[in-house]
């Protein structure tokens, strides 16, 4: 076998497709390819799958997978078309997708690894620039919306996440049932989700059964506003319930923890997280070296703390009849605790109880949201943040979006 034979079947290429010339630049560390095309072959139009002339060729070069250490690249001479219907039109390559300079085997690769590292680590690894990863990754995102169906998706959650420390937001819509990330929005207003809804087909939207959120007016008017019957399939969720609760417990800690320090008291140093801490995840020590300090009815902190706890047991009920009587009873305690931002947090909750109790109908977990988000996270650290909210939104559908991404081509696919 000699070498074009070599190259051209471990390309994978059928006729008409075949290697020309095969040129070694070893100092280089490089491999060229030349793809030939019979001169007297005749063509179709991509489009139309009409006969058409050939009108001139193009010179083209795609990056391929090394070939041992040598970088490794394919070069051809793609005639372009004079369609009757269409005018002047390239044809197809087999071996990559349109517009692209690498073939679909070296982007599969790359979005591989780009799975498990940094763009830049990729870049780097590759010997690509930032700016061709980063391309490489955007196509395949656009690749994967596309090949999205409308199905339905019972329940939605929507949130917000930051991508800059100065209070620049994203929204994002999740499918909670299958751990995806359906949508990225920028900021956090109403209209930020209407190219969601526009995107959602009628029946789509009628599917939807319970939307979990936070008590955050621009999202609660736009639930409202688009989906069917919206106002009762919003469930203020346990997860943002729980935030605001333990804001309000901090709150109390740090105006106490000053008031103390004046008068030389120590005893809430270095306590903060305990406090927000979920009690399922102390050690038996820790638990009860911090009960000593929470069962203090002189502290202010430990009545919130308690308050916040007693709430949380709202989730803990099988019937709404029972949780009711559990949360009025639980907001008069708070209305009365002289505890500012408690009273705060309580009224709050009184004033959207319906909608979290909405939770007895759609028992929507926010396990998966946070699941979502705390890779959302990651994705933050391994970029070390993110100039532009456009490159947060693609990392955000990489990662998250479920998507199916790998370039399809009709080679390598056998
Ligand atoms: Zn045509």
């Amino acid at each position: 076998m000699d070498d074009k034979t070599l190259y051209a079947r471990l390309l994978g290429l059928t006729p008409p497709w075949g290697i020309e010339r095969v040129e070694l630049k070893l100092a280089e560390g490089e491999v060229h390819l030349f793809v030939a095309l019979p001169m007297n072959e005749l063509w179709v139009c991509p489009e139309c799958l009409e006969r058409a002339p050939i009108h001139d060729h193009r010179e083209r070069t795609w990056r391929h997978l090394d070939t041992f250490q040598y970088r490794t690249l394919l070069h051809a001479r793609v005639p372009r078309l004079n369609c009757p219907n269409h005018g002047i039109k390239q044809i197809r390559v087999p071996w990559a997708e349109e517009n692209s300079r690498f073939t679909a085997l070296f982007e599969a690769l790359a979005i591989e690894w780009m799975k498990q590292a940094s763009i830049s680590a990729v870049a780097e690894r590759l010997h690509l620039t930032w700016d061709e990863a980063a391309g490489i990754q955007a196509r395949a995102v656009r690749r994967g919306l596309a090949r999205r169906q409308a199905e339905p998706v019972p329940y939605l959650g929507i949130d917000e996440t930051s991508f800059q420390r100065r209070h620049r937001y994203v929204t994002v819509v999740s499918d909670l049932m299958r751990s995806r990330v359906l949508y990225v929005a920028d900021e956090r207003k109403r209209e930020s989700l209407d190219g969601f809804w526009e995107a959602m087909t009628d029946e789509q939207l009628r599917a939807v059964e319970g939307v979990a959120l936070d008590m955050w007016e621009p999202y609660i008017g736009a639930v409202t506003e688009s989906i069917p019957r919206g106002g009762e399939k919003i469930v203020f969720d346990k997860f943002h319930v729980a935030k605001h609760l333990n804001d309000a417990v901090d709150k109390v800690r740090r105006s106490e923890h000053r008031a103390l320090r004046t008068n030389g008291k120590e005893w809430l140093k270095g306590t903060k997280h305990d406090w927000l801490r979920n009690p399922a995840r102390f050690s038996l020590a820790e638990w009860r070296r911090f009960l000593r300090l929470a069962r203090r009815s002189d502290l202010k902190t430990a009545r919130a703390w308690s308050l916040k706890e007693e709430f949380m047991r709202f989730w803990d009920y099988r019937y709404r009849g029972a949780a009711d009587r559990h949360f009025r009873s639980w907001y008069n305690w708070a209305i009365r605790s002289r505890l500012e931002p408690i009273k705060r947090v309580g009224r709050m909750i009184n004033r959207y109880y319906e909608n979290i109790a909405t939770y007895f109908r759609h028992p929507i977990t926010n396990a998966a949201a946070e699941g979502i988000n705390a890779t959302i996270q990651r994705i933050k650290g391994m970029a070390r943040g993110f100039r532009n909210p456009e490159r947060f939104r693609m990392a955000i559908y990489f990662h998250c979006g479920g998507l199916d991404l790998c370039p399809s081509t009709t080679m390598f696919t056998q």
